[in-house]
């Protein structure tokens, strides 16, 4: 097993959230990415190529998902015994269409299903829905739309839970997450229930906001309520982004409380030990 020192102690690598060319918005290949993660010293990656249902967004149709499949297989053979390579997508939630979501994945053969929610009325979580609504009523629709996936029970794990405050920051500084404690927990209640995981992503420490997402508090607050399925992502849409900060989103759930962090097999949890 592939390994790496954090703080002192020892917990495997894997990161469970990267973009190929399969993705439109993503730069390089599935062996370019392969040959990062091995580098980096990662046990296992997951490709989580986006399947998204909004017509108006560019990945929009996008997927080949035959040729995404074989390639990723070709991937796991010529990296066997180096790197475990997974294969996912990450597909789009809005509550309209639940049902085109469940359509997609039947039948499917996917290591893991990551839900996000990029898009609320057909508005961008990037900048439109900025400028439709106001700043609560943004967050509010949102986290609306978050809710629905979480009770929808489609998904392995859920993406990203406070996406639109990477976007947020950008025109408001810090979002005032606090005030939507209510809905916040009414989400994580409903992937508790559900057996549906809590990703941890990386990215927002790439960018201004510069904290995980979700941040912290939400992570206790999962714990406190009884949560356990973490999975762990960079997000990275480039190779050089493979596994980052992968390290210290371990030792921060491990801070939290947390002793294993979550990897999916054919769709089935497993306990990566992180103690
Ligand atoms: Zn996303
Ligand atoms: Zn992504």
């Amino acid at each position: 097993m592939v390994s790496m020192s954090i703080n002192g102690r020892t917990a495997p690598l894997v990161d469970s959230h990267v973009h190929s060319t399969f993705s439109p918005d993503a730069h390089d290949t599935i062996d370019a990415m392969c040959e990062s993660a091995a580098r980096a010293g990662l046990r296992e990656l997951c490709f989580t190529d986006h399947v998204d249902f909004e017509p108006r967004d560019e990945s929009h149709g996008y997927l080949q998902f035959d040729r995404y499949q074989s390639a990723v297989e070709q991937a796991a053979r010529k990296w066997e015994g180096v790197l475990g390579v997974g294969i996912g997508v990450e597909a789009d939630y809005q509550t309209w269409y639940g049902d085109r979501v469940e359509k997609f994945l039947s039948g499917r053969r996917l290591d893991f299903v990551l839900g996000s929610v990029h898009w609320v009325d057909s508005l961008s979580t990037t900048g439109e829905i900025f400028d439709r609504y106001e700043l609560t009523e943004a967050c509010r629709r949102y986290l609306e739309n978050v809710l629905g996936l979480a009770r929808s029970g489609l998904y392995d794990s859920l993406a990203h839970l406070d996406f639109i405050k990477r976007y947020a920051f950008e025109r408001y500084g810090k979002l005032p997450l606090e005030a939507f404690s209510d809905e916040i927990e009414a989400i994580l209640r409903a992937i508790i229930d559900r057996g549906t995981a809590l990703e941890v992503n990386t990215s927002g420490l790439r960018r201004p906001v510069h904290e995980t997402l979700p941040a912290v508090e939400t992570l206790r607050l999962y714990r406190r309520l009884g949560g356990e399925l973490l999975t762990i992502g960079s997000d990275a849409h480039r190779a050089s982004d493979v596994g980052f900060a992968i390290p210290y989103a371990i030792d921060l759930v491990r801070c939290v409380g947390f002793r294993y962090i979550t990897v999916f097999h054919y769709r089935q949890p497993k306990c990566v030990n992180i103690e």
